[in-house]
């Protein structure tokens, strides 16, 4: 099978643009924005690039100690090693940053057979306020369709778990969706809902994924 995670809000309980908006002196705005979008109260590419936009000038210093501050939830890396050790396919699908995803999966000593993220493209040392990547106006239903066409497996096949208004595209298509502490706008589009990483295992134990 193939078991698609969204990060921020799902497998951590951080967001990332929150902790380099910190770095930046504008955690409170990027929280705000970040909640509007999650709510689906404003289009997902719309907040991030205004997110990036208020990185514009951070450092690659401080960027890297903001990544360095994202970590997975306890219980997570257990759950991802389990599905990997039952021959299980692992994806992390994030509108969130590839550095700050690979950091986290280090510190918490596991991994993902695949990450599909976005970057935040820097110069001379310093965050250009740009963001790129395939989750911008990418949407994760495509990228799960196209990661279980490369892996072989049926949509039905596949589980995804997340939280966020953009995690929408990827319940409705996968074969069990999971939400995370879902937003109130996404709880009526999952198949069942989750609180902690040990509930996650029980389900997948119970539907025999594990
Ligand atoms: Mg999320």
């Amino acid at each position: 099978m193939l078991i698609a995670f969204d990060f921020d809000g799902t497998l951590s309980d951080s967001e990332m643009t929150v902790l380099l908006g910190g770095e930046q002196g504008v955690a409170d705005e990027m929280a705000d924005i970040t909640e509007r979008a999650m709510n689906d109260e404003l289009s997902y590419a719309e907040s991030l690039r205004s997110r990036a936009e208020l990185l514009r000038g951070l450092s690659e210093r401080e960027a890297e100690r903001a990544f360095g501050r994202v970590a997975l939830r306890p219980g997570a890396a257990a759950v991802i090693d389990a599905l990997r050790d039952a021959g299980h396919t692992v994806a992390v699908l994030t509108g969130g940053f590839e550095r700050g995803v690979a950091r986290a999966l280090d510190d918490a000593g596991t991994d993902v057979d695949a990450v599909v993220a976005n970057r935040l493209p820097t110069r001379d040392g310093t965050l250009t306020g740009d963001v790129e990547g395939p989750l911008i106006e990418g949407t994760k239903d495509e990228t799960l369709a196209a990661l279980a066409d490369e892996v072989g497996v049926g949509m039905a096949d596949t589980v995804a778990v997340g939280d966020g208004a953009n995690d929408l595209p990827m319940l409705e298509v996968a074969g069990l969706a999971v939400g995370y502490e879902p937003k109130p706008a996404v709880e009526p589009h999952c198949d069942v809902v989750v609180e902690a990483m040990a509930e996650l295992r029980e389900l997948l134990e119970e539907r025999g994924v594990l």
